[in-house]
């Protein structure tokens, strides 16, 4: 049976150019990069050859890019030395962030000089602009705002432009973790005036356990992980050379080929859209996820109108893989936090939400065997609960 992929909000397969490129460089240069000799001088000049290739992509300077394990790095490293550093005592954030922006600004709500303010979400699962404004006008206190570009369960796209000139205005930080939205759009991070953001390979076809924290200029935040001084002081550790250059490799094959890839990639949406719709009526999308041009195009977030806790293991028997909401912490099939906050209780009693995420490698005829398994899968739920009707 042929397997289908289509989780790739969670992580994505590695594009070959890219192994490639990581391969060349474990047999190559395996050097320290803190070494004098030349073998670590090598591996130097690679790292900082791609912080100066991926800063250009970003319309930043290679000073204000630092490596960091992962997406969750990056976002701990922000929000905690925002706090430890700046003199934050107000973090503006909202309910529906990745759960590593979650649970750390919830530790930062335990210190006693820390408070925390979650913007209203409307049931578009869209930020309230006016809420916010509120919010930041309310105090004098310094703020860090901390609200992510693309959400990973739902596909919301912030308006970072507005957010940003909020911020602006009121004098706050502004954090955005830009983890789903990296690689499938351009980003100006100079234009779009934000002070820090986030960024994980693994999510456009690069390799796991590599991302790194845009931080603007002479904003002066310190480590959260100490030792060697790596990272010009801010993030200590010997350097992960082949995940920073299949990095690079992963964001400038992605960029060289945005247009193509961003054009394929709606058109499977719409087509998945459609599909949907005609095949199964009683399907729904959440968020704006259905509305094509103002959502995410890597992500269709749906759902079923009957509760079926089995729906990932039926799709599985058929060959597709794929999620019922992040899988970024564990396999729980338990109805996401983003999920919740979007309907009452009695609707999420009564629905399945399906995280359909896409990438270059899928075609078509994947999106028809998703759609032919879920018609089958609702019609036979439909017609149980009208036979459970009928009998009683
Ligand atoms: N932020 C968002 C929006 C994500 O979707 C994820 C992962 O799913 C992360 C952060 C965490 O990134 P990483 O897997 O690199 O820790």
């Amino acid at each position: 049976m042929k397997r289908i992929y289509l989780d790739n909000a969670s992580t994505t397969e590695m594009h070959p150019d890219v192994i490639e490129s990581m391969v060349d460089v474990m047999k190559n240069n395996y050097g320290n990069a803190s070494s004098t000799h030349i073998f670590g001088r090598q591996a130097k000049a690679l790292i900082e050859m791609a912080r100066k290739n991926i800063a250009g992509l970003f319309n930043v300077s290679p000073a204000e890019i630092f490596f960091t394990s992962s997406g969750t790095e990056s976002n701990n490293l922000v929000i905690r030395s925002c706090v430890k550093d700046l003199g934050v005592t107000r973090i503006v954030t909202s309910g529906i962030e990745h759960k590593c922006v979650v649970e750390t600004i919830a530790e930062m709500e335990k210190l006693d000089n820390v408070t925390v303010e979650r913007v209203k979400i409307l049931s578009d699962g869209s930020i309230d602009h006016n809420n916010l404004e509120e919010i930041l006008k309310s105090s004098d206190n310094k703020t860090l705002v901390s609200l992510m570009h693309a959400n990973n369960e739902i596909g919301n796209l912030l308006d970072i432009e507005q957010v940003s000139s909020l911020c602006k205005e009121q004098n706050a930080y502004f954090h955005t973790d830009t983890v789903q939205s990296i690689a499938h759009y351009k980003l100006d991070f100079k234009a779009m005036d934000i002070d820090f953001a986030s960024c994980s390979a693994h999510k456009f076809h690069g390799p796991k356990g590599i991302g790194f924290v845009y931080v603007r200029r002479s904003i002066p935040v310190h480590a959260i992980i100490t030792g060697g001084g790596q990272e010009r002081m801010l993030r200590s550790g010997t350097e992960n050379v082949y995940g920073i250059v299949g990095m690079e490799k992963a964001l400038q094959l992605a960029y060289a080929n945005l247009e193509r890839d961003t054009q394929y990639l709606r058109e499977l949406k719409s087509y998945a859209i459609e599909a949907l719709k005609n095949k199964i009526p009683e399907i729904a999308f959440n968020g704006k996820s259905g509305d094509i041009d103002n959502s995410l195009h890597t992500l269709l977030s749906i759902r079923l109108p009957f509760k079926d806790n089995l729906i990932g293991f039926e799709l599985e028997l058929n060959g597709i893989a794929i999620s019922q909401g992040s899988a970024c912490s564990s396999g729980a099939s338990k109805v996401s936090s983003v999920i919740q906050s979007l309907f009452p209780k009695e609707v999420i009693e009564n629905i399945t939400p399906l995280r359909v995420s896409f990438s270059i490698y899928n075609t078509k005829n994947d999106i028809d065997v998703l759609v032919e398994s879920l018609k089958k899968i609702t019609e036979k739920y439909l017609q149980s609960i009208e036979q459970v009707s009928i009998d009683s």
